[in-house]
């Protein structure tokens, strides 16, 4: 009958939700301790210029070694990291870690990179990021401008004058601000222009039909141009073949970054990457693009 059907299905509904609390509050605990003892690690994705293969910065990318699961990507922990506040401390290490690995490049005499950190829905509205991030610049001795903070459209839609606000506070101290994965959120056009913005990343669900997919060149070449115009940098994230690479250097797409050059890597592989970029090598060759 449905009525005991239904209370099957509670009682299914309510194991599971006590085995799903269960796990999260495990994971919990377990990301808290990974923080104390350093489990957390950064890897680090060249961003690439396309018309001459040199690496101009890097972005460094979250992973946590645990010590039962293995190499964990964000997507398994950060939304954890955000729901209970860990988020906090987490960014803190990321940030401290990502300058800290800069200022040793610098060090040894490699070319001045910039590196690019993602914020968190969370962390992008509270009032200590201004503080923390300059205050860790300064520890540190870091040129700011080596600097660029990557945000979601979303989290600039959320609330667009308090981002207004936070992202000229930023510029203010010298730092660059990114939108990320950018194309599939709801900003418009016109929106963008009020946003101190210095770089786009073109987000990889466009670059992989391209070339090929009609719809996604046509969104492709107009997010380029509209950099172009607009003075904004455009990195197309997520290149992987060498045609991808072909189309964007055509179309005069300034940055790349994806597999086709290299995987996130931790930073000591990562070192010997920069050492050979000494001397880069321009993969492919600017066609002229026919018009129609
Ligand atoms: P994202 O910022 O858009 O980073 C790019 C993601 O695409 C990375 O995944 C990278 O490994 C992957 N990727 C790069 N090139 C290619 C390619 O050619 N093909 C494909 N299929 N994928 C490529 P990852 O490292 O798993 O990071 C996922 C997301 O987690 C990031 O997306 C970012 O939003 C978030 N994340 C990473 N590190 C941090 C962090 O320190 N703090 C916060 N709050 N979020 C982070
Ligand atoms: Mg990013
Ligand atoms: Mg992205
Ligand atoms: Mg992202």
């Amino acid at each position: 009958r449905a009525k005991d059907r239904g209370k099957n299905n509670f009682q299914f509904y309510s194991a599971y939700m006590s085995q799903h609390a269960a796990k999260m509050l495990a994971l919990e605990s377990s990301l808290r301790r990974a923080l104390e003892r350093e489990e957390l690690v950064l890897y680090y994705q060249g961003k690439v210029e396309t018309r001459t293969g040199r690496i101009t910065g890097v972005e460094s990318l979250v992973r946590w070694q645990h010590p039962e699961l293995g190499l964990l990507c964000p997507d398994q922990f950060i939304p954890l990291a955000e729901e209970t506040g860990l988020i906090v401390p987490l960014s803190k290490w990321v940030l401290r870690q990502a300058c800290m690995q800069i200022c040793a490049w610098q060090r040894e005499n490699l070319p001045p990179l910039t590196v690019a950190v993602n914020l968190s829905a969370r962390q992008f509205t509270e009032d200590y990021l201004l503080e923390d991030t300059a205050q860790t610049l300064r520890e540190l001795g870091m040129d700011p401008t080596l600097l660029e903070l990557e945000i979601t459209e979303s989290m600039m839609m959320h609330n667009p004058e308090r981002t207004i606000q936070i992202l000229q506070g930023l510029k203010a101290m010298g730092i660059r601000i990114a939108i990320d994965d950018f194309g599939i959120g709801y900003s418009s056009l016109s929106h963008l222009r009020q946003f101190p913005i210095d770089i786009i990343k073109i987000d990889r669900s466009f670059i992989q039909d391209v070339p090929g997919d009609p719809a996604d060149e046509a969104i492709t070449e107009a997010i380029i141009a509209m950099g172009k115009s607009l003075k904004i940098t455009v990195v197309a994230e997520g290149v992987e073949k060498i045609e991808q690479l072909q189309f964007l250097s055509d179309r005069s797409c300034e940055e790349i970054q994806g597999y086709f050059f290299s995987r996130p890597l931790p930073a000591e592989e990562f070192t010997k990457l920069l050492w050979k970029n000494l001397a880069p090598v321009a993969i492919v060759k600017k066609r002229p693009v026919a018009k129609q």
